[in-house]
């Protein structure tokens, strides 16, 4: 699968990172330094990475305020942000004409996929409800014809061949046919070469000015790398393209074009081929795509989720507290509330790396545990709250009455919170991520 190695090696440098408390600039500087060459490797352009690096760098130095993470966690998620960025953000969608005919002009090189992935948008614009023309405008290649009508009958979209003759007049005379049958869109296949020269372009251009066309859509091999960035660039200027299909990212390209097309073209890529089948098509998410390649979807989630539930405020005068001794059983339940937000425990501490969920166990929550341990703690006389360890025998049994649970519900609850007291101290010194210790403070 695409992008392996560049997902590796990201892994490698984050590892690095974790388990430090805090960032030194020395940290960050190695990171980025491990990440630069991860991308070079990758066949990132050098201005993108260049550029790319220097973003990162000014948002990790300036972010160890973000208390609510780890730094290491903190480092992905910037670099996450980034490459979604550098990849245009959001996911762009194909132009729809106002008045149909939708016309859509693909392009590239020999061999880039053009046939088979017009085709294949052509089948997912049918599966979404648009009647579609495929168009053969490619009248040099002597099998092209024939290949886009196969994969016309397979998808059971009409097919518009004129021959051999100047593919000008087939794309308007396709267009023309596409408004008198209904079609709402047309893709146009138009010819390729094996590498960019005048010829082709004065072709290309020649089309575009005849028809029109709602969005050229550059259609660009994964697997070349630069040469798919180069490609494009040349292309852009020429046609000034509308948007990128990636194809071939079910092979092992490295991810370079994928990285840099947006960043070089100023043009998003909005379609990726995974495949020779024609249904073996995706819309390009730019946010996916950055976890992917960072191979960490969970734990980027997990983030979300803990920057949402923390109160920042809060947590600070816990650690307070904790310093002091004085953390109580209310802020025992307090946090065992702001857990239960995030989701099961077990579930969170198997995202973090390093720490195996049985090294934590009997600390898990769920509601009816929650509904018994608040039900126990309001039992509780505010002076026993904030001085547990005056709990002796009769009190606790007091308690459980008052809180219709058993003497043993009671011990198990002191019991959790001396172990969470427990760890907490254990790990404060650096063991745990930061996150998890303030977790448990
Ligand atoms: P064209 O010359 O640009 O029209 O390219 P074609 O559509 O003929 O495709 C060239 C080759 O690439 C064909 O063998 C296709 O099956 C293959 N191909 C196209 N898209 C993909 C893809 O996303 N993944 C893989 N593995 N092969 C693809």
């Amino acid at each position: 699968m695409a992008f392996e190695g560049l997902t590796e090696k990201l892994a490698a440098a984050f590892k690095k990172l974790r388990g430090k408390g805090r960032l030194s600039e020395a940290d960050v500087k190695e990171a980025m330094r491990e990440i630069r060459l991860a991308l070079l490797e990758a066949d990132v352009s050098y201005k993108v990475v260049k550029q790319f690096i220097a973003q990162v760098t000014e948002k990790a130095v300036g972010a160890d305020v973000l208390e609510a993470l780890s730094p290491a966690q903190m480092i992905v998620k910037i670099v996450n942000q980034e490459l979604t960025e550098l990849m245009g953000g959001t996911s762009a969608k194909l132009t729809i004409a106002p008045k149909p005919p939708t016309v859509v002009m693909m392009v590239g090189l020999q061999g880039a996929g053009k046939t088979t992935n017009g085709a294949k948008l052509a089948g997912m614009m049918k599966k979404q409800g648009k009647r579609p023309l495929l168009a053969a405008c490619d009248v040099y290649r002597p099998a092209a014809i024939k290949q886009l009508e196969v994969v016309g009958e397979q998808l059971d979209v009409p097919v518009f061949q004129m021959g051999q003759i100047d593919p000008v007049d087939i794309a308007k005379a396709a267009v023309a046919h596409a408004e008198k049958h209904g079609n709402d869109m047309v893709f146009l296949d138009t010819a390729g070469r094996l590498h960019v020269d005048e010829a082709l372009m004065d072709e290309l251009k020649a089309i575009k000015a005849a028809v029109d066309p709602t969005e050229i859509l550059l259609v660009v091999d994964a697997m070349i790398g630069q040469d798919a960035v180069n490609a494009a660039k040349a292309f852009d200027d020429a046609l000034d393209i509308n948007g990128v299909m990636l194809t071939k990212l079910d092979g092992d390209a490295r991810g370079g074009a994928a990285l840099s097309i947006k960043a070089v073209t100023g043009k998003p890529i909005k379609f990726v081929g995974t495949g020779e089948k024609l249904d073996q098509i995706e819309v390009f998410h730019p946010d996916r795509m950055a976890s992917r390649i960072l191979g960490m979807g969970d734990m980027l989630s997990l983030i979300e989720k803990a920057e949402q539930s923390f109160d920042e405020k809060k947590a600070m005068e816990l650690q307070e507290k904790l310093r002091k001794n004085k953390f109580t059983l209310t802020d025992f339940y307090e946090q065992m509330a702001q857990l239960k937000k995030m989701g099961s425990l077990s579930d969170i501490i198997g995202m973090i790396p390093g720490i195996k969920a049985s090294d934590v166990e009997g600390v898990g929550v769920d509601d009816g545990m929650l509904r018994q341990m608040e039900a126990i703690i309001l039992s509780m006389t505010p002076y026993e709250r904030e001085n547990p360890n005056v709990l002796n025998s009769n009190r606790k049994k007091r308690i459980a009455a008052g809180s219709g649970t058993q003497v043993v519900d009671v011990n198990r609850l002191l019991k959790q919170f001396d172990m969470l007291q427990t760890m907490t101290k254990q790990f404060s010194g650096g063991k745990m991520p930061r996150n998890m210790r303030k977790m448990m403070k």
